[in-house]
Protein backbone atom coordinates (compact mmCIF):
# COMPACT_ATOMS: atom_id res chain seq x y z
CA UNK A 1 0.00 0.00 0.00
CA UNK A 2 1.69 3.56 -1.00
CA UNK A 3 2.02 6.21 1.26
CA UNK A 4 -0.22 8.62 -0.70
CA UNK A 5 -1.23 12.87 -0.16
CA UNK A 6 -0.79 14.24 3.23
CA UNK A 7 0.88 11.53 5.23
CA UNK A 8 3.31 11.02 2.29
CA UNK A 9 3.79 14.93 2.16
CA UNK A 10 4.36 14.95 6.23
CA UNK A 11 6.96 12.75 6.10
CA UNK A 12 8.70 14.50 2.81
CA UNK A 13 8.40 17.65 4.83
CA UNK A 14 10.13 16.83 8.20
CA UNK A 15 13.28 14.94 5.72
CA UNK A 16 13.26 18.50 4.01
CA UNK A 17 13.78 20.73 7.35
CA UNK A 18 16.68 18.13 8.04
CA UNK A 19 17.74 18.48 4.66
CA UNK A 20 17.34 22.23 4.49
CA UNK A 21 19.54 22.21 7.64
CA UNK A 22 22.07 20.68 5.67
CA UNK A 23 21.80 22.90 2.97
CA UNK A 24 22.49 25.77 4.98
CA UNK A 25 25.84 23.97 5.44
CA UNK A 26 26.79 23.36 2.09
CA UNK A 27 25.91 27.05 1.06
CA UNK A 28 28.09 28.28 3.36
CA UNK A 29 31.10 26.21 3.00
CA UNK A 30 30.87 24.82 -1.01
CA UNK A 31 32.23 28.27 -1.96
CA UNK A 32 34.90 28.39 0.68
CA UNK A 33 35.79 24.81 0.07
CA UNK A 34 36.39 25.53 -3.86
CA UNK A 35 38.48 28.86 -2.99
CA UNK A 36 41.02 27.04 -0.59
CA UNK A 37 41.74 24.11 -3.20
CA UNK A 38 42.00 26.56 -5.66
CA UNK A 39 44.80 28.00 -3.41
CA UNK A 40 46.03 24.90 -3.08
CA UNK A 41 45.94 24.28 -7.17
CA UNK A 42 48.09 27.39 -6.93
CA UNK A 43 50.20 27.43 -4.36
CA UNK A 44 51.42 23.75 -6.27
CA UNK A 45 52.16 25.42 -9.38
CA UNK A 46 54.12 28.38 -7.82
CA UNK A 47 56.10 26.16 -5.37
CA UNK A 48 59.56 24.64 -8.25
CA UNK A 49 59.25 21.39 -6.29
CA UNK A 50 55.52 21.10 -6.70
CA UNK A 51 55.16 20.41 -2.91
CA UNK A 52 53.22 22.62 -0.82
CA UNK A 53 54.25 25.54 0.02
CA UNK A 54 57.10 25.45 3.09
CA UNK A 55 55.35 28.42 4.97
CA UNK A 56 51.62 27.27 4.45
CA UNK A 57 50.03 26.91 7.55
CA UNK A 58 48.83 23.27 7.86
CA UNK A 59 45.64 23.20 6.79
CA UNK A 60 42.59 22.20 9.35
CA UNK A 61 40.16 19.88 7.57
CA UNK A 62 37.31 21.80 6.21
CA UNK A 63 34.19 20.21 4.66
CA UNK A 64 30.64 19.51 4.52
CA UNK A 65 31.04 17.76 7.92
CA UNK A 66 34.15 18.92 9.81
CA UNK A 67 34.74 21.18 11.99
CA UNK A 68 31.12 21.97 13.53
CA UNK A 69 29.07 24.93 13.37
CA UNK A 70 30.07 27.76 15.18
CA UNK A 71 28.68 31.48 15.60
CA UNK A 72 30.71 33.44 13.76
CA UNK A 73 30.80 36.19 16.32
CA UNK A 74 32.02 34.63 19.30
CA UNK A 75 33.11 31.15 17.80
CA UNK A 76 30.82 29.52 20.48
CA UNK A 77 30.43 26.04 19.30
CA UNK A 78 26.66 25.03 18.04
CA UNK A 79 25.34 22.11 20.25
CA UNK A 80 23.09 19.44 18.87
CA UNK A 81 19.95 21.32 20.77
CA UNK A 82 20.89 24.61 19.39
CA UNK A 83 20.80 23.24 15.43
CA UNK A 84 17.18 21.61 15.52
CA UNK A 85 16.20 23.18 11.91
CA UNK A 86 13.53 26.56 12.50
CA UNK A 87 12.49 24.99 16.46
CA UNK A 88 16.00 26.35 17.69
CA UNK A 89 16.27 29.46 15.83
CA UNK A 90 12.52 30.20 17.36
CA UNK A 91 13.47 29.02 20.88
CA UNK A 92 16.97 31.04 20.60
CA UNK A 93 15.04 34.17 19.38
CA UNK A 94 17.02 34.47 16.53
CA UNK A 95 20.42 34.91 18.96
CA UNK A 96 22.97 33.25 19.44
CA UNK A 97 23.07 31.79 22.68
CA UNK A 98 26.22 32.80 24.34
CA UNK A 99 26.70 35.93 22.82
CA UNK A 100 23.32 37.36 21.58
CA UNK A 101 24.32 38.54 18.46
CA UNK A 102 21.30 37.69 15.94
CA UNK A 103 21.49 34.89 13.90
CA UNK A 104 20.13 35.59 10.14
CA UNK A 105 16.49 34.84 9.17
CA UNK A 106 17.70 33.19 6.13
CA UNK A 107 18.69 29.73 8.16
CA UNK A 108 15.13 28.82 9.48
CA UNK A 109 13.91 30.25 6.05
CA UNK A 110 15.87 28.07 3.84
CA UNK A 111 14.89 24.93 6.16
CA UNK A 112 11.44 26.23 5.93
CA UNK A 113 11.27 26.46 1.99
CA UNK A 114 13.52 23.23 1.85
CA UNK A 115 10.40 21.53 3.31
CA UNK A 116 7.81 22.93 1.63
CA UNK A 117 8.80 21.63 -1.73
CA UNK A 118 9.50 18.38 -0.18
CA UNK A 119 5.93 18.01 0.95
CA UNK A 120 4.92 19.11 -2.15
CA UNK A 121 6.45 16.67 -3.84
CA UNK A 122 5.72 13.94 -1.50
CA UNK A 123 2.06 15.38 -2.27
CA UNK A 124 2.43 14.96 -5.85
CA UNK A 125 4.28 11.45 -6.51
CA UNK A 126 3.44 9.88 -2.97
CA UNK A 127 6.12 8.51 -0.97
CA UNK A 128 8.52 6.41 -3.49
CA UNK A 129 11.49 7.19 -5.99
CA UNK A 130 9.88 9.98 -7.96
CA UNK A 131 9.30 11.82 -5.13
CA UNK A 132 12.83 11.72 -3.42
CA UNK A 133 14.22 12.85 -7.14
CA UNK A 134 11.93 15.55 -7.58
CA UNK A 135 13.18 16.28 -3.80
CA UNK A 136 16.54 15.97 -4.28
CA UNK A 137 16.52 18.23 -7.79
CA UNK A 138 14.70 20.98 -5.66
CA UNK A 139 17.55 20.77 -2.92
CA UNK A 140 19.82 21.17 -5.53
CA UNK A 141 18.05 24.02 -6.91
CA UNK A 142 18.09 25.95 -3.87
CA UNK A 143 21.58 25.30 -2.96
CA UNK A 144 22.65 26.71 -6.48
CA UNK A 145 20.54 29.67 -6.43
CA UNK A 146 22.28 30.87 -2.57
CA UNK A 147 25.46 30.03 -3.77
CA UNK A 148 25.14 32.02 -7.08
CA UNK A 149 23.37 35.02 -5.74
CA UNK A 150 26.01 35.07 -2.53
CA UNK A 151 29.50 34.42 -4.75
CA UNK A 152 28.29 34.76 -8.34
CA UNK A 153 29.72 30.92 -8.77
CA UNK A 154 27.59 27.59 -9.86
CA UNK A 155 29.40 25.15 -8.25
CA UNK A 156 30.37 21.56 -10.85
CA UNK A 157 30.05 19.83 -7.90
CA UNK A 158 26.49 20.50 -8.17
CA UNK A 159 25.18 21.17 -11.24
CA UNK A 160 26.79 18.68 -13.76
CA UNK A 161 25.92 15.85 -10.71
CA UNK A 162 22.25 17.37 -11.74
CA UNK A 163 22.69 17.06 -15.17
CA UNK A 164 23.24 13.58 -15.29
CA UNK A 165 20.88 12.39 -12.33
CA UNK A 166 18.31 14.29 -14.79
CA UNK A 167 19.23 11.59 -17.27
CA UNK A 168 19.32 9.09 -15.12
CA UNK A 169 16.29 9.61 -13.57
CA UNK A 170 14.35 9.96 -16.86
CA UNK A 171 16.48 6.48 -17.93
CA UNK A 172 14.81 4.74 -14.49
CA UNK A 173 11.12 6.39 -15.32
CA UNK A 174 10.95 8.51 -12.17
CA UNK A 175 10.58 11.90 -13.49
CA UNK A 176 8.15 11.34 -16.52
CA UNK A 177 10.23 12.62 -18.78
CA UNK A 178 11.24 9.90 -21.72
CA UNK A 179 15.18 9.80 -22.14
CA UNK A 180 15.02 11.15 -25.59
CA UNK A 181 13.45 14.45 -24.77
CA UNK A 182 15.62 14.25 -21.53
CA UNK A 183 18.95 13.82 -23.79
CA UNK A 184 18.15 16.71 -26.42
CA UNK A 185 17.10 19.15 -22.98
CA UNK A 186 20.32 18.25 -21.28
CA UNK A 187 22.09 19.00 -25.40
CA UNK A 188 19.60 22.18 -26.35
CA UNK A 189 19.96 23.83 -22.58
CA UNK A 190 23.94 23.84 -23.19
CA UNK A 191 23.85 25.07 -26.35
CA UNK A 192 20.76 27.93 -26.42
CA UNK A 193 22.53 29.15 -23.39
CA UNK A 194 26.49 28.65 -25.02
CA UNK A 195 25.22 30.77 -28.40
CA UNK A 196 23.84 33.89 -26.48
CA UNK A 197 26.99 34.10 -24.54
CA UNK A 198 29.12 34.05 -27.16
CA UNK A 199 26.50 36.31 -29.17
CA UNK A 200 26.75 38.62 -26.41
CA UNK A 201 30.27 38.26 -26.54
CA UNK A 202 30.88 39.24 -29.95
CA UNK A 203 28.33 42.23 -29.91
CA UNK A 204 29.27 43.85 -26.87
CA UNK A 205 32.56 42.54 -25.45
CA UNK A 206 31.28 41.31 -22.73
CA UNK A 207 30.39 38.32 -20.20
CA UNK A 208 26.57 38.15 -19.85
CA UNK A 209 26.70 34.88 -17.86
CA UNK A 210 29.09 32.39 -16.91
CA UNK A 211 29.44 28.50 -17.75
CA UNK A 212 27.78 27.35 -14.97
CA UNK A 213 24.54 28.71 -15.95
CA UNK A 214 24.79 26.37 -19.21
CA UNK A 215 25.18 23.78 -17.08
CA UNK A 216 22.15 24.94 -14.57
CA UNK A 217 20.02 25.28 -18.05
CA UNK A 218 21.32 21.73 -19.36
CA UNK A 219 20.50 20.15 -16.16
CA UNK A 220 17.40 22.17 -16.30
CA UNK A 221 16.19 20.30 -19.51
CA UNK A 222 17.24 17.04 -18.72
CA UNK A 223 14.96 16.70 -15.72
CA UNK A 224 11.97 18.68 -17.69
CA UNK A 225 12.86 17.70 -21.06
CA UNK A 226 13.61 20.28 -23.97
CA UNK A 227 9.78 21.12 -24.30
CA UNK A 228 10.12 23.07 -21.05
CA UNK A 229 13.43 25.22 -21.95
CA UNK A 230 11.47 27.99 -23.51
CA UNK A 231 9.05 28.51 -20.58
CA UNK A 232 11.60 28.19 -17.95
CA UNK A 233 14.37 30.89 -19.94
CA UNK A 234 11.54 32.82 -20.33
CA UNK A 235 10.84 33.74 -17.10
CA UNK A 236 14.44 33.25 -15.64
CA UNK A 237 14.63 36.48 -17.95
CA UNK A 238 11.46 38.23 -16.57
CA UNK A 239 12.28 37.77 -12.85
CA UNK A 240 16.05 38.13 -13.26
CA UNK A 241 15.67 41.47 -15.31
CA UNK A 242 12.70 42.71 -12.67
CA UNK A 243 14.67 41.81 -10.09
CA UNK A 244 18.38 43.52 -11.37
CA UNK A 245 16.11 47.24 -12.53
CA UNK A 246 15.01 46.94 -9.17
CA UNK A 247 18.27 46.58 -7.34
CA UNK A 248 19.64 49.25 -9.50
CA UNK A 249 17.03 51.57 -8.97
CA UNK A 250 17.55 50.87 -4.91
CA UNK A 251 20.76 51.65 -5.84
CA UNK A 252 22.17 48.40 -4.35
CA UNK A 253 24.15 47.35 -7.37
CA UNK A 254 27.32 45.49 -6.26
CA UNK A 255 30.61 46.06 -7.53
CA UNK A 256 31.09 45.41 -11.26
CA UNK A 257 26.86 45.97 -11.47
CA UNK A 258 26.80 41.81 -11.79
CA UNK A 259 23.28 40.33 -11.11
CA UNK A 260 24.17 36.49 -11.02
CA UNK A 261 21.59 34.44 -13.44
CA UNK A 262 21.81 31.47 -11.84
CA UNK A 263 19.58 32.27 -8.99
CA UNK A 264 16.44 32.99 -11.78
CA UNK A 265 17.05 29.48 -13.76
CA UNK A 266 16.81 28.33 -10.45
CA UNK A 267 13.55 29.77 -9.05
CA UNK A 268 12.38 29.04 -12.88
CA UNK A 269 13.18 25.35 -12.62
CA UNK A 270 11.12 25.19 -8.93
CA UNK A 271 8.13 27.27 -10.25
CA UNK A 272 8.25 24.81 -13.53
CA UNK A 273 8.23 21.59 -10.92
CA UNK A 274 5.10 22.97 -8.76
CA UNK A 275 3.08 24.24 -11.83
CA UNK A 276 4.29 21.91 -14.44
CA UNK A 277 5.76 22.81 -17.79
CA UNK A 278 2.30 23.30 -19.96
CA UNK A 279 1.48 25.88 -17.06
CA UNK A 280 4.19 27.44 -17.74
CA UNK A 281 3.52 27.67 -21.30
CA UNK A 282 0.40 28.73 -21.02
CA UNK A 283 1.35 31.42 -18.61
CA UNK A 284 3.81 33.02 -21.41
CA UNK A 285 1.04 32.53 -24.22
CA UNK A 286 2.23 29.51 -25.92
ZN1 LIG B 1 27.95 34.02 19.39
Amino acid sequence: MPVLGAPAAALLGLLGLLVGSFLNVVIHRLPRMMEARWAADCAELHSPSGDAHPHAAPTEPYNLMVPRSRCPHCGHQIRWYENIPVLSYLALRGRCSQCATPISARYPAIELVTAALFAWCGWAWGLGWSALAWSGFSAALLALAFIDWDTTLLPDDITLPLVWAGLCGAALGLTGVSLRDALWGAVAGYLALWLVYWGFKLLTGKEGMGYGDFKLFAALGAWFGWQALIPVILMASVLGAAVGIGIKLAGRLREGGYVPFGPFLALAGLTTLVFGPSAMLAAVGL
